[in-house]
């Protein structure tokens, strides 16, 4: 097949086809998938092709056997875990991502994409409440966020102690010291074990009954330490109840004693960008380092995370990278080369999926994504409890917990919802307490949808009283 034939031109608009079909048809299946491990393996395994397949039978046999096992995570009533949908917009400027094939590493692979993330770097610097003159990287998830920001942490901390990690490592440096709520999400301690700081380092601060890190138990755990380099590891939108962190208090304690302040803010940070929830996140733009994901709250497609950095100075000497062959012939100087501030070396332009959700939104319509999503939470909260429910946590943005009336019970419920396939939510363990767990995230979720849901969720409910 020429890749400039009419093969191939059938073989994408194919494939486009199938993709419509998928998101046309995601608001009629159920939520679950249908098919189970053994019968996808039947369908999609043994062993390596011996020859060629022709390129639309590959396709259309993947589309045929994937369907029933994908998940309606694109679709309106999908409430699992903290699972944005997909913009349209957003979509096809993934499409276009993928068919431009740009490596987006350098500057030279790809003059667009470069500028597309500086743009779309500055706008979500501008919406999320962080000063203009951080740096930013786009990365695959807020995982890798953290593990970013954190190293240019790790590299600015050490370095005022006169350690410069880049070149002498870890071993033999003044231990780092991570102050960490503890009700954190899991992800801070794994990016800690992945640069060699370990978990052994992290002190746990005391959180309220919301999951809020106690910042006067901060400042006395701080006091009462013998610190060296130092990080103190907040949160916006705890993964359960939503909620944040009280930041200015928190930075107060850390900037009296040092220390860099780094907020995880995977889906919370977006209450900066709502006039109505950006009163949780005051003090944001004070920390030295931020992480968010535009693949939750944005409701652009995997995958997409994004650091944002108030030192540009360590962020950019933590990952600089100037290998011999990547001296080109580019008359340009690059403004801005992706690889000198990200993990990755060759690397996704995911810059334009999340410009073009900017750009479609605008600041109106992303304050009004967070709030009607808010909003349905809110619908949820109100109707588990008018169904003799009992809602554990303060619904302060888009999650709600909910006691259906013990481990069993809540099992048993998670289950039938699960299986009838109205819409899909999933469980936590809540401070000792089984619970149900409903995010709505999801641009294309609405009132109705809620409700639906909520009568499928109460029915169930019904049936095991
Ligand atoms: C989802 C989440 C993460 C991890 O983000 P990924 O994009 O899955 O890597 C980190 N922190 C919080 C609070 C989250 O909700």
């Amino acid at each position: 097949m020429t890749e400039h034939g009419d093969d191939a031109a059938r073989l994408l608009r194919r494939a486009a086809e199938h993709a419509i079909d998928f998101r046309l048809g995601v608001d009629g299946r159920p939520v679950r998938a249908g098919a189970d491990a053994a019968e996808l393996r039947d369908r999609l395994g043994g062993p390596v092709p011996e020859a060629p397949i022709d390129a639309g039978a590959v396709i259309d046999d993947l589309v045929t056997a994937s369907t029933d096992g994908l998940v309606a995570m694109a679709g309106p009533r999908y409430f699992g875990f903290v699972i944005g949908g997909s913009l349209p917009v957003a979509v096809a400027a993934d499409w276009l991502t993928s068919a431009w094939d740009q490596n987006a590493g350098l500057f030279v692979g790809g003059p667009a994409a470069a500028i597309v993330e500086e743009v779309a770097g500055a706008w979500m610097l501008d919406l999320l409440g962080v000063p203009p003159t951080a740096s930013f990287a786009f990365v695959t998830g807020c995982q890798m966020a953290h593990v970013t920001a954190l190293a240019a942490a790790r590299q600015h901390v050490l370095a005022a102690t006169g350690w410069d990690v880049t070149t002498q490592g870890l071993a033999g440096s003044p231990p780092i010291t991570v102050f960490v709520g503890e009700e954190r999400h899991v992800t801070i301690d794994r990016a800690l074990r992945l640069l060699g700081i370990g978990t052994a380092g992290i002190v746990s601060v005391p959180a309220d009954g919301q999951g809020r890190m106690i910042a006067p138990e901060l400042a006395k755990a701080m006091a009462s330490a013998d610190l060296g380099p130092t990080v103190v590891c907040a949160q916006v939108g705890n993964v359960d109840t939503g909620a944040c962190d009280p930041l200015d208090e928190i930075v107060d304690a850390a900037q009296e004693n040092g220390a860099w302040v780094h907020v995880d803010g995977a889906f919370g940070l977006w209450a900066a960008a709502s006039p109505e929830r950006a009163y949780l996140v005051a003090g944001c733009e004070r920390a030295d380092s931020w992480t968010t994901d535009a693949h939750k709250w944005l409701n652009v497609p995997y995958d997409s995370g994004f650091a944002a950095i108030a030192h540009p100075e360590p962020h950019r000497t933590a990952f600089a990278v100037r290998p011999p062959y990547l001296e080109f012939a580019a008359g340009d100087r690059p403004p801005r080369d992706q690889l000198d501030w990200t993990p990755e070396f060759s690397r996704r332009a995911r810059g334009f999926p999340v410009y073009a959700a900017l750009r479609h939104l605008g600041r109106s319509g992303v304050a009004e994504l967070i709030e009607r999503t808010c909003a349905h939470a809110r619908h949820f909260a109100a109707r588990f409890q008018a169904g003799g429910a009992e809602v554990l946590n303060e619904v302060v943005l888009n999650q709600v917990l909910v006691d259906f009336g013990g481990l069993d019970r809540n099992r048993a419920l998670i289950s039938a919802v699960q299986e009838e396939g109205t819409c899909w939510l999933s469980g936590t363990t809540w401070r000792g307490r089984s619970a149900a767990r409903v995010s709505v995230s999801g641009w294309s979720t609405t009132e109705e949808d809620v409700d639906r849901s909520a009568d499928a969720i109460l029915r169930a409910f019904a049936t095991l009283r």
